[in-house]
């Protein structure tokens, strides 16, 4: 009831697309319940939970904050969701976020921006009274971050515990960053992503989101990890327990500084947090060395061409026959199918589709699509896992800056923003590592600034006790 209360407190943040609230109390009531007999399901039993509008929920409107699923109601829960029922989740609702999850500032939805809670936060005012990031005048206000800013903006401003976001080349750890919250990437493969609304299925993975590194912990390896039948690319390994030991010796352990993200554009603040935590490492007996990801400047170019050729395809399926909208043009289906996609998606959508289309074309496919994977999935996988190997984890910022006000954001070339913003984040994808971010401090604008932790392949445990230490 009372992150129902907050929810409806902070309504103007944007953050949740629909509020399950009948469901929520009906959850609760029966959490209460066992809870009282001394028989909770799990770990995650009676708590309240949030979840991005682009994860499939079973009578539950999934829209992907577009018009093309806007009244699409599954008809099946992703395996992830119901993982997190089965252990007796309470469902507060459905997250906001850009346009089948194609953005980084969650500005790019059907249902209008999500709001940063730090641009309102009454404690954090600095001496001149104004809120951090501004949060004054109506369009005032500092950006979640994307594309789960909803999932982000929900955890942060207290109106559940834990959420589900996506990550493809970011989508999770950005707005975490951002909303000074912790944000989870696991290992591709480690989760589920059946029922998962897919955008680049050769990088997605579901993300976690929450206000600690020991609830990610719980959420992963309590709840949520685990082979799903249903989903191929999930490995049957045993599924290992995390515990996160209360003292944590870093010593023994190896940090690499990656000397190509030191990249244009990265605030002096960030960058000197980034290097202050890493004297802390030192102080503290880590190794913390300097490593070179040569690879690291191709990787958002190649990110770009398998992610447009992957979106091509996916997009393929919503042709107003199937699911959601469909245009009432009807003088053929080429026309039906052209104005349903027209009227249906938003420009950066149809962007993608177009140049993913102009990729896969017969002639241009080997000479950017198969080069990328070349370049993209072998060459950085390599690097980037041969130096996780040797050097154990990579300490970098997440983000360039902390959150940037929604009127710089919309002014500058929103797409070319986008495409700067992932650098730190979206080569882990490529290589399917774990990561995570952590808040570190605060800027002066008063807004989080995080840093992100990259391990090896299925060693979350190691990686989340790092975190834990640095948190
Ligand atoms: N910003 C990236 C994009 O727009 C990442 C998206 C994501 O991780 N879902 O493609």
């Amino acid at each position: 009831q009372k992150c129902l209360k907050l929810i409806k407190k902070t309504k103007f943040l944007n953050s949740y697309i629909t509020v399950t609230e009948d469901l929520a109390l009906e959850q609760a009531e029966e959490a209460e319940i066992r809870f009282q007999r001394g028989k909770p399901l799990g770990p995650l039993d009676g708590i309240p939970v949030a979840v991005k509008d682009n994860f499939s929920t079973a009578n539950i409107e999934t829209t992907c904050a577009s018009v093309m699923l806007k009244g699409y109601i599954p008809p099946f829960n992703a395996t992830v969701v119901q993982k997190l029922l089965d252990q007796g989740a309470v469902l507060m609702g459905k997250t906001n976020l850009d346009e089948f999850a194609m953005g980084s500032g969650s500005t790019d939805s059907i249902f209008g921006p999500v709001r940063n809670p730090w641009s309102y936060s009454t404690h954090c005012r600095d001496r001149s009274g104004q809120t951090p990031g501004g949060g004054t005048s109506d369009s005032d206000w500092a950006v979640t971050g994307g594309s789960s800013g909803g999932s982000a903006a929900a955890v942060a401003s207290l109106t559940c515990f834990a959420s589900l976001g996506s990550d493809t080349g970011g989508s999770t750890r950005n707005p975490a960053a951002n909303c000074g919250i912790v944000g989870l990437k696991p290992t591709y493969g480690l989760l589920s992503r059946h029922g998962l609304i897919p955008l680049v299925n050769s990088l997605d993975v579901p993300g976690i989101m929450t206000r600690s590194v020991h609830d990610a912990a719980t959420v992963l390896a309590g709840v949520l990890q685990g082979h799903d039948p249903k989903d191929s690319t999930t490995v049957d390994y045993p599924i290992t327990p995390i515990n996160l030991p209360d003292d944590i010796d870093v010593s023994s352990i190896c940090i690499g500084i990656p000397r190509e993200y030191h990249a244009p554009g990265l605030s002096s603040e960030t960058l000197s947090h980034w290097s202050r935590t890493a004297e802390l490492f030192e102080k503290a007996g880590a190794r913390v060395v300097e490593v070179s990801l040569p690879h690291t400047q191709h990787s958002i170019v190649c990110y770009h061409v398998l992610c447009m050729a992957e979106v091509a395809s996916n997009m393929a399926r919503f042709d107003g026959l199937e699911y959601g909208y469909r245009s009432a043009v009807d003088s053929s289906t080429e026309a039906m199918y052209a104005a349903t996609r027209h009227e249906g998606f938003n420009d950066v959508v149809r962007r993608r589709v177009l140049s993913g289309n102009y990729f896969l074309l017969k002639h241009n496919c080997k000479l950017f699509v198969v080069k990328q994977i070349r370049i993209g999935h072998l060459g950085y996988n390599f690097v980037l896992m041969f130096v996780c190997c040797v050097c154990f984890r990579l300490l970098t910022p997440t983000t360039l800056t902390e959150a940037i006000r929604y009127t710089d954001f919309t002014k500058e070339d929103n797409r070319t923003r986008s495409a700067q913003e992932d650098i730190f984040t979206q080569p882990v994808n490529m290589a399917g590592l774990p990561a995570v971010t952590v808040p570190v401090a605060l800027a002066s604008t008063r807004l989080p600034i995080s840093l992100q932790l990259i391990g090896q392949a299925f060693q979350e445990q190691k990686l989340l006790t790092v975190a834990n230490w640095l948190e």
